[in-house]
């Protein structure tokens, strides 16, 4: 079995204490041993990211391109064992594993051509013989901290607008997924790139997230994981004037109405709902049917959900994996409690799943609960697994006022056939993503990503917003 080790200034640091990364499907077996990194690790990688950062900022940006697109090409010779690798460590399956890596593929190969395009301004001056423009220029050293439900997809896109904008990193990966974040560390290391500009460090949250967000060096930390960890981020870097970026927790509502495609509809909520094991922080945890079609709709939806195949995510023909950990296990069945004291028994699942393989892993049934009050804990609060809270509806007006009546704003969905909706959706929702006759899960690199309200803070991850956050604005005026 192997250990996976820390890299820091551009070392592999392979001994240690180690911890255990176990499939979330068996539990018997271990995936890879994870050398602890303590604060000092923190300190020594940031440190070296301090000192890589002046050639490293300095070096042209297709230079800088020229190696995040020889890692998107490593990766890419080594795709399936990379997937296959994901979904032992996280659970998700093979299917879905194999189509993140492919997104952290072509996210690296986005960025690295931005490399050539990294623009600022040049506007025409008041002034006769002044010439005036802006540049774009790296921020620093900046702090990555990823959680485990995309385990490569995250990591990479902070890392790759990062690196291509010019600055040098400290990555901590989620304790419980962390082998898909080092695939790319390894590759980014692979294709050549100079020592101390990424740093690796894995270990517990707690101990390494204030290290790095007391690090001296840091200029800026980008984190993606729960509100509460977030917001304590925020306070604490905020002491020092660090820049933040916080991607956090949803409670995203996909809107059903009556003139909808409707077996579309049902289709697009069960993909949203509960594949990944609702693990997504884009999935739909709240189905808001306006009352014309709110019987029929959830009957074709629970037998959909009924359908869906939970097991080992390497197995074909499975919809859905386990829960990431047992912890997740019991927040989910936690909340399928509450759900059944505040709404009755589910409609669909509803229990963990065991006997025979079942007993090794931690499978949830895909659980739909339905008339579920608006206001009652299961359509308020993230849970984070396979639990839809089906919410009946008046009509339109009643619909947005329920899906906004969240502090979360994520994602969000519509199904209809009616424009004018959609632009009302549009232009009324309070969310940072929308899809329209879609599921409110599935988004791409190209474009900003984010929400508002607790869901997010601070600019945009992703597309071109991603250097608003990863570079900052120098502006010189010149006398000729
Ligand atoms: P989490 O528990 O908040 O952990 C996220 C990361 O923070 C992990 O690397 C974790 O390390 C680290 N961490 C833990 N305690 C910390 C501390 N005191 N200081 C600094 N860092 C600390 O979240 P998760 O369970 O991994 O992920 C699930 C959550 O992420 C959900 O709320 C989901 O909605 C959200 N999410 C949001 C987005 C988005 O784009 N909005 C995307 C994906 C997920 P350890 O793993 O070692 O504890």
């Amino acid at each position: 079995m192997q250990t996976f080790g820390n890299y820091i200034n551009g070392e592999w640091i392979n001994s240690g204490e180690t911890f255990e990364n176990r499939n979330p499907a068996n539990t018997d077996e271990v995936v890879g041993l994870h050398v602890k990194a303590s604060a000092a690790d923190v300190e020594k990688a940031a440190d070296a990211a301090a000192a890589a950062l002046p050639k490293w900022s300095g070096m042209a940006g297709p230079g800088r391109g020229a190696i995040l697109f020889k890692a998107a090409e490593i990766l890419d010779s080594r795709f399936d064992a990379i997937a296959a690798e994901m979904t032992r460590e996280e659970g998700k399956t093979y299917p879905e594993a194999k189509g993140e890596v492919r997104r952290s593929i072509n996210i690296l190969r986005y960025f690295a051509g931005e490399g050539s395009r990294f623009t600022g301004h040049l506007v025409p001056s008041e002034r006769d013989r002044v010439h005036m423009f802006a540049i774009r220029k790296a921020i620093g050293v900046v702090g990555l901290i990823t959680p485990w439900n995309f385990p490569s997809a995250i990591p990479t896109w902070k890392l790759a607008p990062a690196l291509v904008a010019g600055n040098t990193v400290v990555l901590k990966p989620a304790s419980a997924a962390p082998i898909s974040a080092y695939r790319i560390v390894e590759a980014l290391h692979d294709a050549g790139i100079p020592k101390g500009v990424v740093n690796f460090v894995c270990g517990s949250g707690g101990t390494l997230g204030k290290a790095i967000v007391e690090a001296k060096p840091m200029k800026a930390i980008s984190f993606t994981g729960s509100v509460d960890i977030g917001k304590w981020i925020h306070a604490e870097a905020s002491k020092r004037l660090l820049r933040t970026q916080l991607e956090m927790g949803g409670k995203n509502p996909t809107i059903v109405l009556a003139d909808c495609d409707f077996n579309a509809a049902v289709e697009n909520v069960a993909n949203a709902a509960y594949f990944s094991t609702g693990q997504k922080c884009t999935a739909t945890s709240r189905a808001i049917v306006e009352d014309a079609i709110y019987d029929k709709f959830v009957a074709a939806l629970a037998e959909r959900t009924k359908k869906l195949k939970v097991g080992n995510g390497m197995e074909a023909g499975i919809d859905i994996g386990p829960a990431v950990d047992e912890g997740a296990l019991k927040t989910i069945l936690d909340y399928i409690e509450i759900g059944k004291k505040e709404s009755g028994a589910p409609l669909v699942g509803g229990n963990r799943l065991t006997g025979g393989a079942y007993d090794k892993g931690y499978f949830v049934e895909p659980t739909l609960f339905a008339d579920v009050n608006e206001n009652a804990r299961i359509a308020q609060e993230e849970i984070f697994g396979p639990v839809l809270a089906v919410i009946r509806a008046k009509d339109f007006e009643d619909a947005m006022r329920i899906a906004n009546a969240s502090p979360f704003g994520l994602s969000a969905s519509v199904q209809t056939t009616n424009v004018s909706r959609v632009f009302d959706f549009v232009y009324g929702m309070e969310a940072g993503l929308l899809t329209v006759n879609l599921p409110s899960a599935g988004v791409e690199y190209q474009l900003p990503f984010g929400g508002t309200k607790e869901s997010s803070f601070g600019p945009k991850e992703q597309g071109p917003a991603a250097f608003d956050f990863y570079s900052d604005y120098k502006t010189i005026y010149l006398k000729y």
